[in-house]
């Protein structure tokens, strides 16, 4: 019997946050548990500005680099009183791990610098609040799981090797149990054959706590979120959302894959096949039920809501008269695959391909410069794509008014606009 927890970095953001996940932990960790946790707060945004210093020179590595510290510090001030606690030494070490590979050389491989520096987000989280559980006596293991979930060398975004990393949880990670009812692990992160540190994705952490399950024969996963579950809405965009109490692992699917943020999409698939279930609940209010989601046959007929702000709407047409058809679409797809941007939603008419994006001006950029070579690319930077699940007119009617419909597209339970605002 295990349990998988994943705690991300909202739920510890701060020393009060921490202390009440360890809450949460001493209510629950009666049972052997895996602790996924991501990175604390926005610290993996920061870190991604010090890769972009490094890299690309935009801003001063030391500045980014000391906020950073200042960060962490200041959180284990309050959690360890004692100042010769071992744990200010085994964070300032992360800091000079972080430090040398700013000094590194560069490659020309943005991805693989980005990882290296951005995992250490990951440890310093997990190396915090092991300690921190240790000493109010949750006895706890931590573990890098870097040498358990191995991956390819696809930077930013590492292909799992599943075989080898089942073997490892099973050589390596279970046999922990025998000493420890809980382990503290890191989310998002992965290594490779030759020792590198890899990311699973931005948000990944979900993924790893759904690997480790899976790996595992887990009951359940939990993710514990600064929401009250799967919500029919992102509160951000909409007032008066909705809980949503049960979702089949079918819709939670197509939620993730539209864009809905809770969940990152590639948690569900793992799950689903040894039918593990998937506990969504608050660290505000962890009594409450939250949201499960589960192979019920009730699919759910609320309508929901995933709205994608910052998307890049391109229209890419062939310079010479042929038109898109096979040969052209095959050369534009493997240009989206090689800057690893994915398309949102695509439309093509005889002389135009249309496709939305996420506009990250890193990939973007040069996929356009690429795709120039061969092609017209005009393109819209002002435009929102909306996903409506169990969508009806009315609701159609309210979400166009005033915008302009540039793409739509509907199969029974769906529908897809690219919104942009009317002038
Ligand atoms: N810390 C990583 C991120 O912010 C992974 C995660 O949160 O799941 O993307
Ligand atoms: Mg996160």
């Amino acid at each position: 019997m295990m349990q998988v927890f994943k705690f991300g970095g909202a739920s510890v953001k701060d020393a009060e946050a921490v202390k009440n996940i360890s809450e949460i932990l001493k209510q629950h960790a009666a049972m052997p548990t895996i602790v996924v946790v991501s990175a604390m707060g926005k610290i993996t945004n920061k870190l991604e500005e010090l890769v972009n210093a490094y890299f690309y020179k935009e801003g001063n590595t030391n500045t980014i680099l000391n906020d950073i510290k200042s960060f962490h510090i200041h959180i284990i001030q309050q959690l360890f009183i004692n100042p010769n606690d071992a744990i200010y030494g085994e964070v300032e070490n992360v800091f000079t791990e972080i430090a040398w590979g700013l000094e590194d050389e560069l490659t020309q491989n943005y991805n693989f610098h980005y990882d290296q520096i951005v995992s250490q987000g990951e440890v310093l989280a997990t190396k915090i609040i092991s300690a921190y559980l240790n000493t109010i006596h949750l006895k706890n293991t931590w573990v890098d799981i870097r040498g358990i979930i191995q991956t390819d060398n696809t930077y930013r975004e590492g292909k799992v090797n599943y075989e080898l990393s089942e073997t490892l949880v099973n050589t390596q990670l279970l046999p922990l149990f025998t000493n420890t009812k809980l382990v503290v692990t890191q989310g998002f992160i992965g290594g490779t054959s030759e020792n590198y540190c890899t990311t699973l994705g931005r948000e990944g952490s979900d993924y790893t706590a759904a690997l480790l399950a899976y790996f595992t024969n887990a009951t359940h996963v939990t993710i514990w979120k600064d929401v009250a579950g799967v919500l029919n809405a992102d509160p951000k965009y909409f007032k008066n959302t909705k809980k949503i109490d049960e979702l089949t692992y079918h819709d939670a699917i197509e939620l993730t894959y539209y864009g809905a943020s809770v969940i990152h999409p590639k948690t569900i698939k793992p799950l689903q096949n040894k039918n593990i279930p998937l506990y969504v609940k608050s660290f505000i209010k962890p009594s409450e039920s939250g949201t499960v989601i589960n192979n019920s046959e009730n699919r759910s007929s609320i309508t929901t809501y995933i709205f994608k702000v910052n998307q890049l709407l391109l229209s890419i047409q062939p310079k010479d008269f042929s038109f898109i058809a096979e040969e052209n679409l095959s050369a534009i797809f493997s240009l989206f695959n090689k800057y690893n941007v994915h398309a949102n939603i695509t439309q093509n008419s005889a002389i135009s391909f249309s496709v939305c994006v996420d506009y990250d001006v890193h990939k973007i950029t040069p996929l356009i410069a690429e795709l120039q070579l061969q092609f017209k690319v005009l393109y819209n930077t002002n435009v929102e794509l909306m996903t409506v699940r169990n969508y009806n007119p009315d609701i159609i009617k309210q979400l166009t008014q005033d915008k302009i419909v540039i793409i739509e597209q509907r199969s029974r339970n769906t529908l897809q606009m690219v919104l942009s605002q009317a002038e």
